[in-house]
């Protein structure tokens, strides 16, 4: 009896962290959440940051396996972009890769179109926890700290680009 009220009481706990999983690194909604083998669960992108520092855990700091980002752990209740509502009509952002395009991440999505209708010409955004200039004007994007790593970008409808997936993930 007490043993199956605890176990509510833990399901209960854990779909209220579900809903509103804050990543540690970002402090906002867990973008793509990825769980490494310790338990702790960021963004995709924020593990992939720290990962590329010193691939230890942000929280704990214990040592996350050198495949995690080639395979990573992702967790599926994130809502995946094509069933959010009405996003066929959306504009999105998209970068161009090694081979072919890809489409940055939600948020950087939302926030590169938020800037994009101020009609400035460019503005800086953090991604992958580097900071980047992205121009409007030019249609690329670069690393502030290294203006020769420039990628094209461009804005369209999700179903006219042959997507190679979001934000480095397949
Ligand atoms: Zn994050
Ligand atoms: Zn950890």
């Amino acid at each position: 009896m007490a043993e199956s009220l605890q176990q509510q009481l833990v399901d209960s706990t854990c779909k209220e962290n579900d809903e509103n999983m804050e990543c540690a690194v970002c402090l906002q909604r867990c973008i793509h959440p990825a769980q490494l083998p310790c338990g702790h669960i960021f963004c995709f992108l924020c593990v992939k940051g720290f990962a590329n520092q010193n691939k230890k855990c942000a929280m704990c700091r214990q040592e996350i396996p050198k495949d995690f980002i080639d395979q990573p752990n992702l967790l599926e209740f994130s809502i995946p972009l094509e069933n959010s509502e009405g996003v066929e009509n959306d504009f999105q952002w998209f970068y161009e890769g090694r081979n072919g395009w890809w489409q940055y991440d939600e948020r950087a999505s939302e926030e590169i179109e938020e800037a994009f209708k101020l009609g400035i010409p460019s503005f800086e955004l953090i991604i992958c926890g580097e900071l980047y200039v992205i121009d409007f004007k030019h249609k690329f994007q670069y690393p502030k700290r290294n203006s020769s790593r420039k990628r094209s970008i461009k804005r369209d409808k999700i179903n006219n680009v042959v997507v190679k997936g979001v934000a480095g993930l397949r």
